[in-house]
């Protein structure tokens, strides 16, 4: 039998973040009981009008820049017919021809160290169906319609994936891309970033693709890997027996490992798309598309080269580019404070362990990059010590309060007023005369005790730098008046 090799195909769903949902004003996502985020649009009613949500249009424009595609400035909706329960327009609302946006792709760089570009076809703007819950005590199909017109962005891959490891790839930097650019907050679990995968064999070197199946609905990237390797093992025993692959819809069942079938792939023609009458074309102006253009982030290349410049460690650095939340926190802190350094710190000591423990992302926190980055300054300034930085954390992370207003009220400032300072240290030398008596005659070391007492009767807000100069101004001058 001739060598066959995998073409494979990726259809993208990424929910974009949006307060509320594609045609009408109900909140998309969002803690709810089942059908209380549902309107007489979004519910199907007869004679309700959609109305476009223009902050999908923005973030649906902003991925096809990002991922160097062309954004169509008239695109269209169309009706995409068939039944379904959770459907309650007994049709899809999506963008047949032309989409919102055409071309562009994304760079992978493949284990050998090559680079391959993986063309997109096309990204287009749909709504989202409802869910079907199935109570099998009571024998009956409950349907909840909170999903039901959720908008989505549709990214369609050109064949160009030839691995299971590719593919996983793929998706990972296309994740990571679209949630720095917040264009969706692509929680896995919560189906907010899935897709199909399209997967055929030919003969290794044949321009001719072989007969493909799909399979449906993987929201996790190593379900995605176990999926493709299943389909291009049992694909590859039907050609090995001398059998056909049936152009099918298959369903990856994750606890046995294995692909099935769903249904016989419909033709395109039997959605019966048609121009959605109730909407009028989709217009993006140039203007739009110049002001995002210039919102766009750096490629995750550039930024590694420029935290690497502003000395960040590795691992710092690796656990920003792989997680795009923190990355976009870490961003914005530096615009409040150019410190990346001790910001880096917090970050990895205090801000993420939190953020771990609490199970939130950076977005998510209570704790804003510009409190996180004052905390930061100020411990630069001198104005509050790592030990009292590092004991309010606790409360400014529950909180989300910002650090001036708590060392305020703690009275936890540095005290690097002089005199205070000066008052303390002569205190405290008067009550150890042996230490002083010590430190001028040559022991040194027991300066340390003595900045060590003074630091406990400022309860720690006085400033240590200021204190050991002052001891040593006043142990000096003793010295000086020592009779012989
Ligand atoms: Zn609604």
């Amino acid at each position: 039998m001739t060598n066959l090799e995998p073409v494979i195909g990726l259809e993208v769903h990424a929910q974009l973040n949006t307060r509320t949902k594609l045609f009408c004003s109900c909140p998309a996502g969002g803690e709810a009981l089942p059908n209380e985020n549902v309107c007489e649009v979004c519910s199907g009613q007869p004679g309700a009008l959609p109305r476009l949500n223009a902050k999908a249009v923005e973030l649906a424009a902003k991925a096809v820049l990002a991922l160097d595609g062309e954004v169509s400035p008239f695109s269209l909706f169309s009706r995409k017919n068939y039944f379904y329960p959770d459907l309650p327009n007994g049709f899809q609302t999506s963008q047949l021809d032309p989409p919102v946006g055409l071309g562009g792709g994304l760079t992978l760089t493949l284990a050998n160290g090559q680079e391959k570009f993986v063309r997109l076809n096309r990204i287009h703007m749909e709504d989202d169906a409802g869910k079907c819950l199935h109570d099998e005590k009571r024998d009956k199909t409950l349907i909840d319609l909170n999903r039901a017109g959720t908008p989505l962005i549709e990214i369609v891959t050109e064949p160009d994936l030839s691995s299971s490891v590719e593919a996983i790839d793929f998706l990972k930097k296309l994740h990571n891309l679209l949630v720095r650019l917040e264009v969706t907050r692509g929680r896995l679990e919560e189906g907010e970033f899935r897709c199909d995968v399209n997967i055929s064999l030919k003969p290794v070197g044949s321009p001719t693709l072989g007969v493909r199946t799909e399979i449906k609905n993987l929201n996790s990237f190593r379900f995605v890997g176990q999926a493709i390797e299943f389909e291009i093992h049992r694909q590859t025993a039907i050609y090995a027996a001398g059998g056909q692959v049936d152009q099918e819809t298959l369903h990856f069942d994750s606890l046995k490992g294995e692909t099935r079938p769903l249904r016989t792939k419909e033709e395109a023609h039997d959605y019966r798309y048609f121009p959605q009458p109730d909407l009028p074309p989709v217009i993006v102006e140039p203007e739009l598309i110049a002001r995002l253009k210039e919102s766009l982030p750096l490629p995750i290349e550039k930024i590694n080269e420029r935290y690497q410049n502003m000395g960040l460690q590795e691992d710092f650095i690796a656990s920003l580019t792989a997680w795009p939340s923190a990355l976009n926190y870490f961003e914005e802190a530096l615009t409040f404070y150019p410190g990346p350094k001790r910001v880096a710190v917090l970050m990895t000591e205090l801000f993420f362990p939190a953020a771990r423990q609490n199970n939130l992302e950076p977005s998510e926190t209570l704790l804003r990059p510009a409190h996180l980055a004052k905390l930061a300054r100020f411990i630069d300034e001198g104005r509050v010590s790592k030990n009292v930085a590092y004991d309010i954390f606790g409360d400014l992370f529950a909180s989300g309060s910002d650090p001036e207003i708590v060392i305020k009220a703690k009275g936890l400032s540095l005290v690097t007023d002089e005199e205070a300072i000066t008052a303390w240290a002569r205190e405290v030398i008067e009550a150890h005369p042996l230490e002083a008596q010590k430190y001028n005659n040559g022991q040194t070391k027991v300066l340390s005790f003595l900045v060590g007492q003074v630091m406990r009767k400022s309860q720690g807000t006085a400033d240590p730098k200021s204190v050991s100069l002052a001891l040593r101004q006043i142990l000096f001058e003793l010295n000086e008046e020592l009779p012989y």
